[in-house]
């Protein structure tokens, strides 16, 4: 493609990017593309000869954004947000632009001193302690994975990177079964065995109980195991429930544990004062993760990994072929050494233009209206005879069921909320996802997209009550 086609296809694309985000609304939220549907309609082998962008953006938008579920839209509600914003989207652009692969200092100093600057900047505004070190990661399931490594080299002298794990004791790891599912697949990846991955009960609000995280502990230290670290939750998949941060804080420092904080959705909340409450304790972690690809409108992928001690990480990561030394290690940054891969994006650029684009207040407003809009949204479902909140709601997450008067079986609410789910999201005017808890089939309603507004609540509230009666009309017919 020659610069100037470039150029007019870029404008016509940034032309189409804003009258999508301006309509985004005539879309259906969640894509109704039935399996294989897509793939039908690709030929079976790249082309030989390249063809022209009038081609390629005609299927883009008549086979491909029918496959695409939009998470942009305000009336997602599903998950936890994936937010992008105008400020983060151009800086995206700049970066594909420039393609800068920030592997060290020397491959784009102002990648690297950038990314120290915002990581420093989201840091201080979000409470955290300021003696930490920031480095961005692609997800939080990455971040949890260099802390799981960093503790196991910690624990075992920096053996294990030298000659594996053949002659340690076991090494254990705690976390409250209410964990993000990443945290298993990283005890995987890290060779420790998910065996060893102790699941904590919870209580009453589906936080850690520490009380049977100690006697976990004494029960592995009397079978010779080696305990290692524990994960706290700050905002958990299911229903954003906050562990107790300063009581497990205190046990991982009786017995030496490292202490790995999750707070991959909840963390961009620590922009409010008010919210701060949830990390108290937060100066005796090891580790702590949050994504501002989830809640702080920079698209995916974004996530703030930050350290109490920048040398173990290093002496985790650290690796010095002859093709990548620069003469300047030591002196400054280089980005490869702290986290698993080599090559690295400039993502410090969108995190830049949003901090700068909305300013710290800016975000701030943001997210009170959401927590506000899923307030009122709490207080329909406490106000109404049929729907029963499922969990406390201590941010914008409210889970909440289904429940006609008359109907307590168990598995006769989990089948009609699972079926009261898939016919709104067929509906295509909202999305919404759904966890269990207890056993318990639960609907999740996450009031946090970037534009969602209160008429987009208001209008989901009202799609829910109204296909719920269509149910109740059916349960009476039966
Ligand atoms: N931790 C928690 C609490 C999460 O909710 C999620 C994803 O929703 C993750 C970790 C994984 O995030 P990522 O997709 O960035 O790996």
């Amino acid at each position: 493609m020659k610069i100037n086609d470039f150029r007019e296809h870029a404008h016509r694309l940034v032309d189409w990017m804003a009258d999508y985000l301006e309509h985004i609304e005539q879309y259906p939220v969640k894509s109704k593309s039935k399996p294989g549907e897509l793939l039908a309609q690709l030929p079976g082998k790249a082309p030989q000869k390249g063809e022209p962008f009038e081609a390629i953006f005609k299927d883009f938008q008549e086979k491909i954004l029918p496959g695409i579920t939009h998470w942009q839209h305000p009336s997602f509600f599903a998950y936890f947000p994936a937010n992008a914003s105008p400020p983060s989207v151009l800086a995206e652009m700049l970066m594909a632009t420039l393609g800068v692969q920030g592997m060290v200092w020397e491959t784009s100093p102002a990648a690297t001193e950038l990314e120290e600057r915002v990581m420093q900047w989201l840091r201080d505004a979000c409470g955290l302690p300021s003696h930490w070190h920031g480095v961005i990661q692609d997800t939080a399931s990455t971040a949890s994975l260099c802390a799981i490594l960093s503790a196991r080299e910690r624990a075992t002298g920096f053996q294990s990177n030298e000659s594996g794990l053949y002659e340690q004791p076991r090494l254990r790891i705690y976390a409250s079964e209410q964990t993000h599912s990443s945290i298993e697949k990283d005890v995987k990846i890290a060779g420790l065995g998910k065996s060893n991955l102790v699941y904590i009960p919870t209580d009453e609000r589906y936080a850690l109980r520490p009380d049977c995280l100690r006697q976990a502990i004494e029960e592995d230290l009397q079978r010779g195991y080696r305990p290692m670290m524990v994960v706290a939750n700050i905002g958990t998949t299911g229903s954003t429930a906050i562990d107790p941060l300063a009581d497990i804080a205190a046990i991982a420092r009786q017995y030496d544990l490292w202490l790995h904080v999750d707070a991959a959705y909840a963390g961009t909340a620590c922009l409010l004062p008010e919210h701060r409450y949830m990390i108290d304790g937060i100066e005796q972690a090891d580790s702590y993760v949050f994504n501002p690809h989830k809640w702080m409108l920079t698209n995916f992928d974004c996530s703030a990994y930050y350290v109490s001690d920048k040398e173990t990480l290093l002496r985790t990561f650290s690796i010095l072929p002859e093709y990548l030394k620069t003469g300047l290690e030591g002196q400054v940054n280089n980005y490869r050494d702290w986290g698993i891969a080599l090559g690295r994006r400039f993502r410090a650029l969108k995190l830049w233009f949003v901090l700068r684009s909305y300013g710290i207040e800016g975000l701030q407003q943001i997210l009170r209206r959401h927590i506000a809009l899923a307030r009122w949204f709490k207080i329909c479902i406490e106000g109404h005879p049929e729907f029963e909140l499922m969990a406390p709601v201590p941010l914008n997450l409210v889970c909440f069921r289904y429940h006609p008067q008359g109907v307590n079986d168990v598995e006769m609410l989990n089948k009609l909320n699972e079926s009261l789910l898939q016919r709104l999201n067929a509906g295509g005017k909202l999305y919404m996802s759904h966890t269990k808890l207890q056993g318990q089939y639960v609907l999740r309603f996450v009031c946090g997209q970037t534009y969602v507004q209160e008429q987009h609540v208001q209008q989901a509230w009202q799609l829910i009550e109204a296909e719920s009666r269509r149910i109740s009309k059916l349960l009476s017919l039966l």
